[in-house]
């Protein structure tokens, strides 16, 4: 396998060290293959929302695994998922699953271009859409304003007509409509970003995409795979109360199995085939396993005092690691909704991606690094988002606040 992995981030190539092989996972804690435990605050990259492995999501799995793996065919955990998707989520009143938020993003992509007929989109420095080709515009540099490509092997007319912006940069964008009148089909954006590490947003920049995007007969997207159900149930969109056309999702509508989506307004949503003529596809989506623990995964999260159990223990979390960082005089900032974290090895504040590459990177692999051998795993990356659960306690919170503290005194 390249890099001895299955996908980059975690060969731990910009920590250092050898990557560490899972063996088992349960609730908020992890397990590799030399014996070792681990606070996880990754969480399979967001899906483990209610915790690993939980016991009803696991009794629901085997239950639908002996009726068989896949059918090919229509089920009916197909239709409660997505009732419960377009019941949750504002802007979402037809969906269609895929099987991943690299998926789901492309083929949005396509629909929102065969829907207004227009061919450019706008994105943001630091967003990650998933591997498609017309996303990997590298963020900030000048690679990103002449849209070159980030990847070899990526068509320059594959990006030609990706637009970047800095994020939380509303003129940047307006200009961008000016300088391109009635072309540009769409802006794409994760509403709170999670793959710079983690950015909120300035609530008049989420205002002023919506109406600048109404004004010039362009669609607003809100790649919600990692924010989907994540912030809030209903997603960014019920959080900031800002509606867009089309929504992404992926990671916790799955839970913990492959899935991805994209739904947005009827009218847009039945240009997909076979209802309409956008071609999308796939063997394996509506898989009834995956479903079935994204329904349980759902259900869960509907249990009164979720989001406010998580903002509780993230909060605390944040508060407890910057206070440790800056006792042993370092300069961090960070912060945190619901359970989505992040911290930065800078002072801030940090309203896009090239303030999120202020942060001392050295410094991060040393945290990382030490962070790993008291017990804790955190992503490893400066630029990734971190993740809690139902399943992490305040006792979890106090050992990795306590862990902190011993680390960046060593830093
Ligand atoms: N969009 C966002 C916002 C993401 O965070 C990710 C993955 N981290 C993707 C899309 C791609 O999803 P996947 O890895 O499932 O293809």
């Amino acid at each position: 396998m390249p890099g001895g992995v299955n996908s980059p981030v975690r060969a731990f190539n910009s920590v250092g060290g050898q990557p560490i092989f899972f063996d088992s996972v349960k609730g908020s804690h992890a397990w590799d293959v030399d014996g070792n435990e681990y606070i996880d605050y990754v969480g399979t990259w967001g899906p483990a929302i209610i915790g690993h492995a939980d016991e009803k999501v696991n009794a629901a799995l085997i239950e639908t695994l002996k009726r068989g793996t896949s059918f090919g065919a229509p089920c009916v955990a197909e239709n409660i998922l997505a009732e419960m998707v377009i019941k949750a989520v504002p802007s979402i009143e037809m969906v269609r699953f895929v099987n991943s938020g690299t998926e789901a993003c492309m083929s949005m992509l396509r629909l929102a271009r065969a829907f207004t007929r227009k061919e450019m989109i706008v994105k943001f420095e630091g967003c990650y859409h998933g591997h498609a080709d017309p996303f990997l515009v590298k963020a900030g540099s000048g690679v990103a304003t002449l849209g070159l490509p980030d990847s070899p092997g990526v068509p320059k007319g594959a990006t030609f007509e990706t637009l970047t912006a800095p994020f939380n940069d509303i003129q940047a964008v307006e200009k961008l409509f000016s300088q391109n009148k009635g072309q540009i089909a769409a802006v794409i954006l994760e509403p709170v970003v999670g793959n710079s590490g983690f950015i909120v947003p300035k609530m008049e920049f989420l205002e002023g995409l919506r109406e600048l995007t109404n004004a010039e007969g362009a669609l607003l997207v809100f790649d919600e795979v990692m924010t989907g159900f994540r912030i809030a149930y209903g997603g960014a969109q019920e959080y900031f109360g800002i509606t867009p056309d089309l929504t992404t999702l992926g990671k916790i509508i799955g839970g913990g199995l492959p899935v991805g989506a994209y739904g947005g307004r009827r009218e847009i949503m039945e240009m997909v085939a076979p209802a309409g003529p956008v071609y999308q596809a796939g063997t394996l989506s509506g898989n009834p396993l995956a479903m079935t623990a994204g329904i349980n995964t759902l259900q869960r999260l509907q249990q009164p005092g979720c989001y406010e159990y998580l903002d509780k223990i993230t909060g605390h979390l944040v508060q407890g690691l910057l206070e440790a960082g800056r006792n042993a005089g370092h300069k961090v900032c960070g912060g945190h909704i619901s359970g989505m974290f992040g911290i930065f090895f800078t002072e801030g504040p940090v309203y896009n991606f090239a303030d999120a590459e202020k942060g001392d990177a050295t410094k991060f692999a040393m945290f990382f690094r030490g962070m790993l051998e008291q017990g804790v795993y955190f992503a490893p990356s400066r630029f990734e988002a971190g993740f809690t659960s139902l399943a992490h306690s305040e006792q979890d919170i106090d050992f990795t606040i306590a862990a902190a503290r011993r680390v960046f005194e060593s830093l």
